[in-house]
């Protein structure tokens, strides 16, 4: 496949080094909070391309996403809070794990966190490895990396290094740095605050370290084939994840880094910081679904920009609705074989499909080529040439889309966990039949009304009652 790789700007031909399985590192969520769906496009999007790996292209993936678990941002909210770091970051590293479970994400092969005794050990290795290289130096108990040491720094963000040093935006993390452009790799620690001594002095590890440390811990030899993250972090997170990493071994760190661009709500990137943030379950609350949120994300190409909005939510919304229906519609064809090449059809509705997902991650197209079936296939049924073996076929071909989108297979999961017991509502069709039999319309209209206000809509047919969620 082809994937945009951000270290050369170009889109490249992407295989893994070992021609089957793909190593995959993402920087997770740092758990002071719960995730906003800012942070949440950028999951899918990684999620996207991970199914594409597996089920399009074939490969194993070996995916590690971590926690950043110990940071200033951590560290003053559990202060705050006053509750002991972990138990404080414990609560988002859960939320997380629901969130992403109502976004369809598939669970990863790793998830470390940045406080487990040997990810702390495995950073302190990589510290000692660059002292002993010569890239460091210490300063009022910290621990720095001089960049100067580096002639290579500045590779992926395409920096030269006259040009960042007034002036460029530089790591909160700054104590007695002798060069601006310095980052810290192990803090000394202040008085209150949460401190490990493994051979450095009492301190905690910089944000960078985390990732590069966690990494070739859980993937191993670099380079590893892809990373990835929010466009956000090039720099100077993975610049300097790259620092770390190159100049603790010698060789290259990561042969491709994946980047998603920003969602933006009110024309400004959605962030903690900025307080523009909604949270999965504040979006599910006001009555849409996982399945919805996780199109909205997906839809728009990972390297633009998308703006957040209810509106365009009700679209993904009406979008998700004609794919169901469509899919629910193919259940219900009744009759023999009767559609002409459509077995031809499907094999190039999917290659189409296959060559968008394959180039650099195309969804906007995949959905189109969908979709462009959807109306084909509707058309045949409604004019009576698609019989119940070829609603089959076609139903076979959209599980197949399926695997890659991780839609339809989200919507059935929550069409069986209905705001209302599926016993329950067919109880209230069956009391509802009575009622219309025996002619007590008004009953039957206060059934149809209360399960419409619990989320049930009611749909009559030649064949019976059915009912979808709304
Ligand atoms: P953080 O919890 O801030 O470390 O971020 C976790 C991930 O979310 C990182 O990959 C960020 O780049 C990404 N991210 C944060 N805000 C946004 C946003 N508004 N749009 C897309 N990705 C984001
Ligand atoms: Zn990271």
């Amino acid at each position: 496949m082809n994937l945009y790789n951000t270290l050369s700007r170009t889109e490249e031909p992407f295989v893994p080094a070992d021609g089957r399985t793909v190593r995959l590192y993402n920087c997770g969520l740092t758990v002071y909070a719960r995730g906003h769906v800012g942070n949440f496009r950028t999951f899918v999007a990684i999620d996207v391309l991970r199914r594409t790996l597996r089920y399009l292209e074939g490969y194993e993936v070996q995916q590690v996403t971590n926690f950043t678990d110990v940071d200033d941002k951590t560290i003053a909210a559990a202060a705050a809070a006053d509750e002991p770091l972990r138990a404080y970051t414990d609560r988002y590293v859960a939320a997380f794990g629901e969130d992403a479970a109502v976004l369809g994400l598939e669970p990863v092969e790793a998830n470390p966190r940045a406080t487990d005794d040997e990810n702390m050990r495995a950073m302190v290795e990589m510290i000692e490895a660059l002292e002993a290289r010569g890239h460091t130096y210490r300063s009022e108990g910290s621990v720095y990396f001089r960049i100067a040491s580096l002639p290579s720094y500045g590779q992926l963000a395409r920096l030269d290094h006259e040009g960042m040093q007034a002036g460029a935006r530089v790591d909160s993390d700054e104590y007695a740095k002798q060069d601006a452009r310095d980052f810290v790799l192990w803090k000394a620690s202040k008085p209150g605050e949460p401190s490990w001594d493994l051979g450095l002095g009492p301190g905690r590890p910089g944000w960078h370290i985390e990732c590069s440390a966690m990494a070739l811990r859980l993937l191993g030899q670099p380079p590893i084939d892809i990373h990835g993250g929010g466009i956000d972090l090039i720099f100077p997170h993975h610049e300097n994840e790259i620092a770390q990493a190159e100049g603790a071994t010698g060789v290259p760190f990561v042969r491709c880094w994946f980047h998603v661009e920003f969602l933006n709500f009110d024309s400004e990137k959605m962030s903690k910081s900025i307080g523009n943030v909604f949270t999965v379950p504040e979006i599910v609350a006001r009555g849409f679904r996982g399945s919805t949120l996780r199109y909205l994300l997906m839809s728009v190409h990972y390297r633009k920009q998308l703006t957040f909005s209810w509106e365009i939510l009700e679209q993904a919304e009406a979008a998700m609705t004609r794919l169901s229906d469509f899919v629910a519609r193919l259940g219900r064809v009744t009759g023999p074989a009767a559609a002409v090449e459509l077995s031809a059809r499907l094999d190039r509705a999917r290659a189409e499909f296959r060559e968008a997902m394959t180039d650099d991650l195309n969804v906007p197209r995949a959905l189109s080529v969908v979709f462009d079936l959807l109306r084909e296939v509707n058309g045949a049924i409604d004019a009576g040439t698609l019989g119940a073996p070829d609603a089959a076929a076609v139903q076979e071909t959209f599980a197949w889309f399926d695997q890659v989108l991780g839609v339809l297979s989200l919507r059935r999961a929550e069409d069986e966990q209905p705001p209302v017991p599926v016993e329950e509502i067919e109880q209230l069709i069956e009391e509802r039949r009575a009622a219309r039999q025996s002619r007590n319309f008004a009953r039957a209209d206060e059934i149809r009304k209360d399960l419409d206000a619990r989320g049930i809509v009611l749909e009559d047919s030649p064949t019976g009652t059915r009912w979808k969620r709304k």
